[in-house]
């Protein structure tokens, strides 16, 4: 069976002629599957029987569906997410009182094998199509007005996979959320968050893409980034400052360095100065995020007090940093601790 999402309206005009139906069909097709958003070939009502049933003799729509859903005393919820040929990525709904933010996957797996995230002990399976990503947008869309009567209003790339590895469905995925007949959401409100693959920093400038970047940066120094990101031993920060600034010069859109606090690690003042020394070589913001303990890695959560200090010395340096405290620990939704339930049920490591 064919993916009938994979068709564009061009393609669905050529389907209709050689089907002999009229062209105008193909919008009526493109309608029910983007703006209706329904789950089955069946369900597109305006069209006849007979060229319903001539469709799914050789298409689907392969659509994602919620599996399992968690939630969180403090409003968040995880969702399982499972695709058709089985296998299972995470999306996690986030409400605070001025954000509906959704957090998605890229990749079921990651081959990046970051210490601190439990994704990174699986292996990369695959890429998610572009119409899966849509999908779990959808999906928590859908959540978000059910349960708290909001639309979404924000979209991170920071669940399960590196999107910049996942390049060309990612830019697909989100020109259709985007779209007029997508969700409509401005660029500007969504964040592609990835772990640093310089040559793709630099595609993403070349392609003038107006969503945010953000880089996972965790550490700021090579040798300690090298010990819990694998990826930065061929991607060094200064070949990442590089292809951050040819970003920042081709989009104008500033960067965020993700910076997740772990004790006795990265979370002294020499490692602030290092910090801050990152950011000002390009024009950026910092989120500096609690860690969530996860059962693979040894890491620790600094205490209030060294947590306190070290934001209070970027403060003092005039770095635009904010503390981004962790939401869904109870049900391991927090940052880095997707895939935990994937452990436990899919076998795929
Ligand atoms: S942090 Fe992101 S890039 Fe690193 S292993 Fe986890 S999912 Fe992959």
């Amino acid at each position: 069976m064919k993916n009938l999402r994979h068709l564009d309206q061009a393609a669905l005009r050529t389907l209709m002629d050689q089907l002999s139906e009229k062209p105008f069909k193909a919008a009526q097709i493109h309608d029910w599957l983007w703006k209706k958003n329904i789950s089955s070939i069946e369900e597109m009502s305006n069209l006849s029987k007979a060229l319903r049933e001539k469709l799914m003799t050789e298409y689907d729509l392969f659509k994602l569906k919620i599996d399992h859903s968690q939630y969180s005393e403090d409003t968040t919820i995880k969702n399982r997410f499972v695709l058709h040929d089985k296998h299972f990525v995470e999306g996690v709904l986030i409400p605070t009182p001025e954000r509906m933010t959704a957090c998605i996957s890229s990749q079921v797996g990651c081959s990046l094998s970051c210490k601190f995230c439990a994704t990174g002990y699986m292996d990369r399976v695959r890429n998610l199509e572009f119409d899966e990503i849509v999908d779990q947008v959808m999906h928590l869309n859908e959540q978000a007005e059910k349960h708290y009567q909001r639309h979404l209003s924000n979209i991170v790339f920071m669940g399960m996979g590196e999107p910049l590895l996942n390049y060309s469905n990612v830019l697909k995925a989100i020109e259709r959320i985007t779209a007029e007949d997508g969700l409509f959401m401005s660029p500007s409100r969504i964040t592609v968050s990835t772990a640093g693959i310089a040559k793709m920093i630099r595609k993403l400038g070349d392609d003038q893409v107006r969503f945010n970047l953000a880089l996972s940066l965790h550490a700021a120094n090579d040798k300690k980034r090298d010990e819990i990101m694998p990826i930065n031993e061929s991607n060094s920060l200064k070949v990442l400052i590089e292809a951050l600034n040819y970003f920042y010069k081709a989009t104008k859109n500033p960067i965020t360095f993700e910076y997740i606090l772990f004790a006795n690690f990265n979370d002294g003042i020499e490692d602030a100065d290092e910090l801050i020394k990152i950011c000002r070589q390009v024009p950026s913001k910092v989120n500096i995020i609690e860690y969530n303990p996860i059962e693979f890695a040894s890491f620790a959560k600094p205490d209030e007090e060294k947590t306190n200090a070290f934001m209070k010395y970027l403060e003092l340096n005039r770095v635009n940093a904010r503390l981004r405290r962790s939401r869904g620990k109870d049900i391991d939704a927090a940052c880095g601790q997707l895939a935990n339930v994937n452990h436990q049920t899919s076998g795929l490591k």
